[in-house]
């Protein structure tokens, strides 16, 4: 059950990444190859033979992401998706449910 919730989180948030991006102007070809980490789950971005944009996920145990201390400075990025925003209050109020 909980895994299942999860993978629909991910999965989420990685549509939702991939809707901002296409709507910021990205091309698929730009998107492909791109990297998703959620916990220990790992997907990538890959183009189907129809042109169209899948999520693969890929089977890890273990997930250790290193930052470098120039990337370590996520100002206005949604912690939960990573989306980048103009604004600290964006971007904490990016995936907080807003009732
Ligand atoms: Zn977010």
């Amino acid at each position: 059950m909980q895994v299942q919730q999860t993978q629909t989180t991910s999965r989420d948030l990685i549509e939702r990444w991939i809707v901002q991006h296409v709507l910021e102007g990205r091309s698929d070809e730009e998107l492909e190859g791109t990297m998703f980490v959620y916990g220990n789950e790992a997907y990538t971005l890959e183009q189907t033979s129809q042109g169209a944009l899948s999520i693969k996920e890929h089977s890890v145990s273990k997930v250790i992401v290193f930052r470098k201390k120039e990337e370590a400075d996520p100002a206005n990025m949604c912690r939960a998706c990573g989306l980048d925003y103009s604004s600290f209050k964006e971007a904490i109020e990016c995936c907080a449910d807003v009732d």
